[in-house]
């Protein structure tokens, strides 16, 4: 199972990898075909699914599969043998087909991948989708969604959400929880879906004992995650922190994410601090006179297991601050976008080095919860050279390893799970 203590043993070595036990997650082989229409729709989703119980070994051949592994190129006719939910024997067809007995599944003219991995959800939200203003900037963004009800579970949504993350390939998720943690993780849990549900740390409270509900479960795990900067006390954030590195699991905080948090951190005039000073919050807010990163680093937030969450507003110091402290950067594009607080300086993130993940962000910000899209509208708006290996790293092996799953998902390889999707026309168009 992939309880705290395996994933542990997975953080501790080699940043979030080489676990000493493995999942013994639902052994079963999943096949995610996706086809995005026109950007924003998912129509086609077939999966197979094989029971923990299949004898026989499955060969599945595909015209291409980009396996993520580093470095290696995408195999042409390929094969790969998987086993009771695990993957056997990666290469090409002519290669394992002459010694291979066993049931044989032709794909077809497919690129298979490993199964997408969306670093930043906030499903508790599924029910507000289409509710919050475009375009209208952060301040009226969280207005709007200061008047929504939502802490109101909609399980009819959240269900809905769960298949939209499956139709469209995904295989897992960094969920954030604000208020429902634990029936976050029950939901994914149940759906088959693997996570890591962050809990997320808001305000001036230490609790007493731990910021994680006890909770062990055969997908995922729990961990905890700091709001922001400006909304969770900086002595909480460092206890956040403390927790997370002494269970050796993943911390993730919303950092830099608009002018209005750089205008706060900075003690400058923030329509935002009166609006949050107004609800009585941050009544003796001191500012740092920093920038959002400075403070980040300031506070001990950033090292190999965080992974920061939007990163919009940065100057070139502040990237080479997160690119040396070895912290993953979630990019949103199109929850900036859609909240219009502009545009992460993709080109230089992705030219420092520092790992990248992409995520959807919750429905509250975003059209729906396609990975593909999501990877669609940053390769259409990316201002240069974006490889297609470089692109599908963002929503597979980078994010395996932050969430302390590398050992399991992000690659196509012997010993992992046979988890996968396939590429949809949206964006092998676009190569
Ligand atoms: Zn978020």
């Amino acid at each position: 199972m992939w309880k705290r203590s395996s994933f542990r043993a997975m953080v501790v070595a080699s940043p979030l990898s080489a676990p000493e036990k493995g999942w013994t997650v639902t052994r079963k082989t999943a096949i995610y075909h996706s086809q995005s229409v026109r950007g924003h729709v998912t129509s086609k989703y077939v999966s197979y699914e094989r029971s923990r119980e299949q004898r026989m070994p499955e060969l599945f051949r595909a015209a291409k599969a980009a396996t993520m592994t580093p470095d290696a190129p995408v195999i042409e006719d390929a094969a790969i043998i998987a086993h009771q939910g695990i993957i056997r024997e990666v290469g090409t067809y002519r290669d394992l087909a002459p010694s291979f007995s066993g049931t044989i599944t032709d794909l077809g003219d497919i690129t298979l991948t490993p199964g997408l991995i969306n670093a930043h959800s906030h499903l508790e939200l599924a029910h507000l989708r289409g509710k919050c203003p475009q375009g209208a900037g952060f301040v009226t963004w969280v207005e709007n969604l200061l008047q929504q009800p939502i802490f109101d579970l909609d399980e009819d949504e959240l269900d809905k959400a769960v298949d939209e993350l499956k139709r469209s390939g995904t295989v897992m998720v960094g969920d954030i929880a604000t208020r429902f943690a634990k029936q976050m993780a029950g939901v994914l849990e149940a759906s088959g879906l693997f996570f890591a549900v962050f809990v997320e740390a808001i305000g001036e409270t230490i609790p007493k004992k731990t910021f994680i509900p006890k909770g062990e479960y055969e997908n995922g795990l729990l961990s905890v995650a700091g709001h922001s900067l400006y909304t969770t006390h900086r002595d909480v954030l460092r206890a956040a922190k403390a927790e997370a590195t002494q269970r050796s699991i993943p911390f993730s905080i919303h950092l830099a994410e608009h002018d209005e948090e750089v205008a706060i951190m900075a003690d400058r005039e923030s329509e935002f601090l009166d609006l949050l000073q107004a609800r009585g919050r941050l009544l003796d807010f001191v500012a740092p006179q920093k920038r959002p990163v400075e403070q980040a680093a300031e506070l001990g937030l950033l090292d190999e297991t965080t992974l920061a969450v939007h990163c919009v507003k940065v100057t070139d110091e502040d990237i080479q601050t997160v690119r040396d402290s070895g912290a993953t950067v979630c990019l949103c594009p199109r929850s900036n976008e859609y909240i219009g607080v502009g545009r992460a300086p993709w080109e230089k993130w992705l030219a420092s080095g520092t790992p990248l993940c992409l995520g959807t962000d919750s429905l509250a910000s975003n059209y729906d919860l396609d990975l593909w899209n999501e990877a669609v509208y940053l390769k259409k708006n990316f201002d240069g050279e974006l490889s297609f290996e470089q692109l599908l790293a963002m929503v597979t092996r980078n994010p395996a390893n932050i969430l302390g799953a590398g050992q399991y998902l992000g690659t196509l390889e012997p010993g992992k799970r046979a988890v996968f999707a396939t590429v949809p026309d949206t964006i092998s168009q676009l190569f």
